[in-house]
């Protein structure tokens, strides 16, 4: 049995929709599907979520907002007749809208997150309506009824263990299930979201429940690409890699999956496939528990701009014990989190996001470390990026970081910083931010070209 998740993109209208159905009913595994909100048509268009989100805040300011409900029963209105569904559907759905509406909003975290998740909910209406009127065994699955519990953190949820055991029996439903991505339910039967792009999240918890063979996730790319397409002119795709070097590509900026997305399916050793929707032949991208180590040690080059770094000195630091902690203290103290720490014998940089730091007030910061810790000199330096090479089994091959300093080397680009991670599966270079681009395209010219 297979999970198939399927995105915005693919749902964003009748056109769309009718290749979802015309993708499920071409493999009997696929029988547990999960659907996003409709995504955006065109580039200016507005996603359904954003058009909940701008209806829920206009009835919290406003008490009333009938022409953002009016746009989202437009959407769906306008979907159901192209798919000459009855107009019972678009009842359905514009009653519970406005149900939704009307619910009270003295928790707005909950109102917000009651109005969000009809997004998907009525999506999952929309599809098994359909495949029920080409005279396919389909239902739309109630994530209440099924048993999916989550934490009441509103729009940020996490699954609770005993989903798992709950969700476990779908595996025994006939038929093809539509399940809503994106939201569940608290222990107190509050609706709850997973933050924004959740529905991944819902797909990965189903497919390990039910311990699916494959989790196919559908999206509006062909494949996973070695580097980012923005920055490099045509990126060889990737056609398999592992959990360990998604994460590690994800982390640099490789916005493939929701983050927490992988981990009940790697908890499981369920493999994910990348898909897409409008060319669903292609083969895709594999995402596995492990791949054959040949020549392709290197499996893709990411990038984050957005990095700052603390650099402290202090002679004799190696020999002081503490140092480490009570640094790392400071930063707790200030509500900051770090990314790297990579030290020398009297220095250590701490390296943090820029939107960390802009909470705290550099002067400040720089004043406690300097007290508290009586170092000879510290200096916060902003607009740094971060490129890292990723690839399992790139450390036991001699000579990756040679090839990789010549060619940042030959393109002219200073490297402030280098990291090789324990996990082994990646190295990581801070640049300044203005040498990313180069840096990125001269890391893929010589593992890819
Ligand atoms: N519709 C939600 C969002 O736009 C969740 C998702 O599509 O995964 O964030």
């Amino acid at each position: 049995m297979k999970v198939a998740k399927f995105g915005g993109t693919s749902l964003a209208n009748a056109e769309q929709i009718k290749k979802v159905c015309d993708i499920v009913i071409s493999d009997s595994e696929r029988r547990l599907v999960v659907v996003s909100a409709p995504g955006k048509r065109f580039k200016e268009d507005i996603k359904v979520t954003d058009l909940l989100i701008a209806l829920a805040e206009k009835c919290i300011k406003e008490g009333s907002a009938e022409a953002e409900l009016n746009a989202v029963i437009e959407r769906y209105a306008e979907i159901a007749k192209e798919l000459n569904l009855s107009d019972d559907i678009v009842k359905v759905i514009s009653d519970d809208l406005r149900r939704r509406v009307s619910l009270d909003r003295s928790n707005q975290g909950m109102f917000m997150d009651t109005l969000k998740a009809a997004g998907e909910d009525n999506s999952a209406k929309v599809v098994a309506a359909y495949l029920k009127s080409m005279g396919i065994e389909a239902e739309y699955i109630d994530p209440k009824d099924a048993g999916l519990l989550l934490s009441d953190e509103f729009g940020n949820a996490r699954v609770l263990p005993e989903s798992y055991e709950n969700l476990k029996s779908l595996r025994d439903r006939s038929g093809i299930m539509i399940f809503p991505g994106f939201f569940g339910y608290s222990k107190n039967g509050d609706v709850v979201t997973f933050p924004r792009g959740g529905s991944d999240i819902t797909g990965s918890i189903l497919a390990a429940a039910i311990k699916a063979d494959l989790y196919e996730n559908f999206t509006d790319v062909d494949s996973v690409f070695a580097a980012n397409p923005g920055i490099v002119d045509n990126p060889k795709p990737i056609p398999v890699f592992t959990y360990r070097e998604m994460r590690e590509l994800s982390y640099a900026g490789f916005s493939v999956l929701h983050e927490e997305t992988l981990e009940p399916v790697y908890r499981m050793g369920i493999p994910v496939c990348i898909k897409n929707t409008n060319n669903p032949s292609a083969p895709g991208t594999l995402i596995a528990p492990t791949r054959e180590l040949k020549d392709n040690h290197v499996v893709g080059i990411a990038s984050g701009k957005g990095f700052c770094t603390i650099y402290v000195s202090k002679y004799m630091m190696n020999r002081e014990v503490g140092f480490g902690r009570k640094i790392l203290n400071i930063l707790e103290n200030e509500g900051l989190s770090y990314e790297h720490t990579p030290s020398g014998i009297d220095n250590i940089s701490i390296i943090v996001e820029e939107k960390q730091l802009d909470k705290v007030n550099d002067e400040r910061l720089i004043n406690r470390i300097k007290d508290e810790l009586n170092v000879d000199d510290v200096t916060i330096e902003r607009g740094s990026a971060l490129v890292m090479i990723v690839g399992e089994g790139m450390m036991r091959t001699v000579g990756i970081a040679a090839r990789a300093t010549n060619a940042l080397a030959k393109a002219g680009v200073n490297i402030e910083m280098i990291n090789q991670g324990s996990s082994e599966v990646s190295m990581m270079f801070g640049v300044k931010a203005v040498d990313n681009v180069n840096a990125v395209k001269a890391l893929y010219n010589e593992f890819f070209n």
